[in-house]
């Protein structure tokens, strides 16, 4: 079976980019361009995977990641923040947050695809906090 994955990315241009780095490599994408439509499409299709940004124009990508983590029947779908903000403390804040896993803008396709495949083959244990 395919892997379906959610996009969270309000930027045109690197949605572009991550929708063709995944479509080469055969995954189907499904795309939201903010936290709450995001959220939806989560509790609504379950993807195998989300790719969150961090910077959303209306609840950030952490927000919304801990919005979902806190939900019983999506919190085992792994999600990996897309994050502009290559600062100290980042990656802490991502997993404070929920998430899974983290790539750094700008995405490289080796990167993105090594850890997209990581997480789509490594099960996600319930938060015990
Ligand atoms: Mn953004």
């Amino acid at each position: 079976m395919v892997a379906r994955i959610l996009c969270v990315e309000d930027n045109p241009q690197n949605m572009r980019l991550v929708r063709k780095i995944l479509m080469s490599a055969g995954y189907e994408v499904l795309e939201a361009m903010d936290g709450k439509s995001g959220i939806e499409l989560v509790e609504r299709e379950r993807p195998n995977l989300v790719l969150m940004d961090v910077n959303l124009p209306d609840i950030d990508g952490l927000e919304a990641t801990t919005r979902l983590k806190a939900q019983q029947s999506v919190a085992h779908i792994p999600i990996v923040a897309l994050t502009a903000n290559a600062m100290h403390g980042d990656r802490e804040r991502c997993i404070e947050a929920g998430c899974n896993g983290y790539v750094p803008k700008p995405i490289t396709k080796n990167e993105l695809l090594n850890t997209v495949a990581h997480f789509l083959a490594t099960p996600i244990l319930p938060n015990s906090s």
